[in-house]
């Protein structure tokens, strides 16, 4: 197909959930362009150690994925499965969670960005996606029939505009939705570290009374991966410090649950963001991923909610009748009531823990811990609040 086709759908934005999309898409038997500013295809794997970015995947997400044929490429002694949480606040409320109680294999599997996205465009390329890599977005015109993409050098039309470029997204944008992400004024920052002791599947998190939330992930053997939700003072603060003095300070922070630390990785900040839009679908355009919602990585699921957009876009698609238009407002329609709930529930979720945690006021603290402990011995409600994490 040449660039002044018009192509079924065309994805901006080749993110892990726009990748995946499109993927899904195309075996769908959709015709489909991919445009990212980023090269897109299958890197070498060049083997220096894990990706710093990496992600703890949902059973459902894992299921999708390998229905579109991305889970079965990934390597199993780099990915590390979640077998049990461990969730702490101040004055020793706790709360656990295992896979073995919910029914579940694991609650999840970490697993590397760079591997992901290796897996996902491989499978989106073998099901015949065009990719447009290295070619930033410059231009966008709606025509009753049609969305014009313009990059750097090509103009992509198509039926449908699926913008998967993220939270800032420029698509989303130029399409006229205007709502700007709410920062919460806290960085992400992540690195990785061996540990003395082993770590037996476990996820560790802590809602500390500073306001941040210390999240330790197993990655294979004795090593793991920390994401320390930081105001954005102290976020700064970590990100200064040497790498030996971090894994110090994050051992002091976590109580040496694992023992001493080593690190073995750079750190990074990524600043956090809400965003919640009240549609997520226009004339011919449908947004995924972080182009339609921002969440706290506290409950790690935003690239998880991403492959339900994913997902849910493609089965609305394919659910279609043959002759139906893939841009359809009634299609797209579907696809947006398909998702307000899972996404609605998730940022309540988040957004009310990040809140609850930030309170300072007397008595709050204490509320908070009876709250945990309540939840911790009552098995169904603990199922009822985990399910929504392993969709
Ligand atoms: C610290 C941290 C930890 C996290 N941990 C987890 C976790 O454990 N589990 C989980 O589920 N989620 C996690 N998340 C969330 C997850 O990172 C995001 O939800 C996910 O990466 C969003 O993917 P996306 O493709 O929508 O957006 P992005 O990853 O931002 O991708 C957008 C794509 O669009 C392209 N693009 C953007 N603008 C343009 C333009 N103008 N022109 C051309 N191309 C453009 C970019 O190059 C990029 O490829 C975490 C987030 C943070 C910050």
């Amino acid at each position: 197909m040449t660039t002044d086709a018009v192509w079924d759908v065309v994805v901006a934005g080749a993110g892990l959930p726009g990748l995946a999309f499109a993927a899904a898409a195309a075996q769908a038997g959709l015709s489909v362009a991919i445009a990212d500013a980023a090269p897109i295809g299958v890197a070498a794997d060049d083997d220096t150690g894990f990706d710093l970015r990496v992600f703890a995947v949902s059973p459902g997400s894992a299921e999708f994925l390998r229905s579109i044929g991305a889970w079965q490429r990934l390597a199993g002694d780099r990915m590390a499965p979640i077998e049990a949480m461990d969730v702490r606040a101040d004055r020793g409320a706790r709360l656990e969670f295992s896979a073995y109680e919910l029914g579940e294999r694991a609650l999840a599997w970490v697993v590397e960005e760079r591997a992901l996205r290796n897996a996902l465009a491989a499978a989106a390329l073998e099901a015949g996606v065009e990719p447009f890599g290295g070619a930033p977005f410059v231009g966008l015109q709606f025509a009753a029939d049609r969305a014009v993409l313009a990059l750097a050098g090509h103009t992509l039309a198509g039926r449908l505009l699926v913008a998967a470029d993220g939270v800032r997204s420029w698509v989303r944008q130029a399409a006229g939705i205007l709502t700007p992400p709410r920062p919460y004024g806290q960085q992400g920052v992540v690195a990785h570290f061996a540990c003395e002791r082993a770590h037996h599947g476990t996820a560790r998190q802590w809602f500390r009374s500073d306001g941040s939330v210390l999240a330790w992930l197993p990655l294979p053997e004795r090593q793991m991966s920390m994401v320390w939700s930081a105001p954005d003072g102290l976020a700064a603060e970590l990100l200064a410090l040497e790498p030996q003095a971090l894994a110090q300070r994050v051992a002091d922070a976590g109580g040496h649950a694992l023992g001493a630390l080593q690190s073995i990785s750079a750190s990074a900040g990524f600043p956090l963001a809400l965003l919640r839009l009240a549609t997520t679908v226009g004339h011919r355009l449908a947004l995924v991923g972080d182009a339609a919602h921002g969440v706290h990585p506290l409950a790690g699921q935003g690239v998880n909610l991403g492959f339900g957009d994913a997902r849910a876009l493609a089965e609305a698609l394919s659910a279609r009748g043959p002759l139906t238009d893939p841009g359809a407002a009634l299609t797209l329609g579907r696809y947006a009531r398909r998702r307000t709930e899972p996404v609605f529930a998730m940022q309540a979720v988040t957004d009310g823990l990040v809140r609850l945690f930030g309170l300072r006021q007397p008595g709050i603290a204490l509320l908070r811990n009876v709250g945990m402990a309540a939840v911790d011995r009552f098995a169904p409600l603990k199922r009822a609040l985990a399910q929504p994490a392993l969709r």
